[in-house]
């Protein structure tokens, strides 16, 4: 039969539905199956309509996620049989998303896809916890890197080139690192002092925010328990949330270290 499928490779953004493109929701209500992960939330899966089959390949047997290799092969199958295959990816699947392997992966089986870009954590949850990533004067660049490194791998980064004063860094899956990758930037020169911001679960009800620089975010994430999903912003720019503050979440903020001498 040559009747095949499209995979559409969707971004979600970073969990409020109200980020959602109106792209991803069309793709979403004309699907014929969705196959999502664990960071779309609830909200997001509510507007996918009640006859359309939906694959949850984040927590499959037990609490494992499913293998990627696996994922590549179960949407190569369901293009093969169906019409519309949406794989539903939180933020954006180009970043930190493996958008890229599973694209890469259906255009060697020469199967059709298109890429639905989303907002990426780092611009939905700054904004959202009232920090701009640039600012005119403070910062003029930004650094998106991942802090999930294997259990014993050394965090292989560039730490001299990351510990830019005029720039921001934002961590993702950087929860179980931030201690070391908080030391590291000091040893490379980073001023310890520098506005530091852990964010959980942002633009959600539920988001919680805690506020320290490079010595104290890492104690503090601890003992407000923070988990996951968390995004690190590192950088001047920070301090501007205590007047750029606008999303009034239900969770709580710690402001204990909220520096407001930006620029100063
Ligand atoms: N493709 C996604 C990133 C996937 S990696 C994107 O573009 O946003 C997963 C990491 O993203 C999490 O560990 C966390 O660091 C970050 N993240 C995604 N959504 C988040 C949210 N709502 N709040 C905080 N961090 C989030």
């Amino acid at each position: 039969m040559n009747y095949q499928g499209k995979v559409y490779l969707v971004g979600a953004g970073p969990g409020d539905p109200d980020l959602l493109t109106v792209k991803a929701l069309r793709l979403m209500q004309n699907a014929d199956v969705v196959v999502y992960d664990r960071l779309i939330s609830a909200p997001i899966l509510e507007l996918i309509p009640s006859g359309v089959s939906r694959i949850n390949v984040g927590k499959a047997a037990g609490n494992h996620s499913m293998p990627q290799d696996e994922i590549n092969a179960l949407l190569a199958n369901l293009a093969r049989r169906r019409r519309s295959v949406v794989r539903l990816k939180g933020g954006d699947p180009f970043i930190f998303g493996r958008g890229s392997e599973e694209a890469l992966h259906l255009r060697r089986q020469g199967i059709d896809f298109e890429v639905v870009p989303g907002i990426t954590a780092a611009a939905a949850c700054s904004a959202y916890a009232g920090v701009p990533l640039t600012h005119r004067g403070t910062s003029r660049g930004v650094r998106l890197v991942t802090g999930h490194f294997k259990n014993d791998e050394p965090i292989d980064l560039d730490w001299r080139a990351l510990a830019d004063p005029d720039a921001t860094l934002v961590i993702y899956m950087g929860k179980s690192t931030l201690r070391r990758v908080c030391a590291r930037l000091v040893s490379a020169g980073l001023d310890p002092a520098t506005p530091a911001l852990a964010v959980q679960d942002g633009t959600l009800p539920a988001q919680r925010r805690v506020f320290g620089d490079l010595l104290t975010l890492p104690g503090r994430v601890k003992s407000m328990a923070l988990d996951a999903p968390l995004l690190i912003i590192i950088g001047r720019t920070v301090a501007l949330a205590g007047e750029l503050e606008w999303f009034q979440p239900t969770g709580e903020t710690s402001h204990a270290a909220l520096d407001q001498r930006v620029g100063a």
